[in-house]
């Protein structure tokens, strides 16, 4: 099963970093495992990855709407358990917010 893997970055620390596969100029800050690893920069997760998904899903006879509460449901899912791995880590004194 594919996962982003922001942990593994973290965890692992700059070594584990490499460039964005979008534009092959920033570091990455989160990787895909997939039968792949894509690795994605902030910039271009906020500019390129929702025109990426938006063509991903056209012409696929889904209505968009129920396209676009499923994104938006894993989308504050995924964000949810980024913050849970920040508390976490907060709390053994690993992190500061
Ligand atoms: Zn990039």
């Amino acid at each position: 099963m594919s996962k982003i893997d922001k942990s593994l970055i973290s965890l692992l620390g700059e070594e584990a970093k490499q460039n964005c596969s979008f534009c092959g100029i920033e570091k990455s800050t989160a990787m895909w495992s997939g039968s792949t690893n894509v690795f994605v920069c902030h910039k271009c997760a906020i500019e390129i990855l929702p025109n990426f998904i938006a063509d991903a899903i056209y012409n696929r006879h889904t209505r968009f709407s129920d396209c676009l509460d499923k994104i938006e449901k894993n989308f504050y899912y995924a964000m949810a358990n980024n913050l849970d791995v920040d508390l976490k880590r907060v709390l053994r004194g690993e992190n500061k917010l």
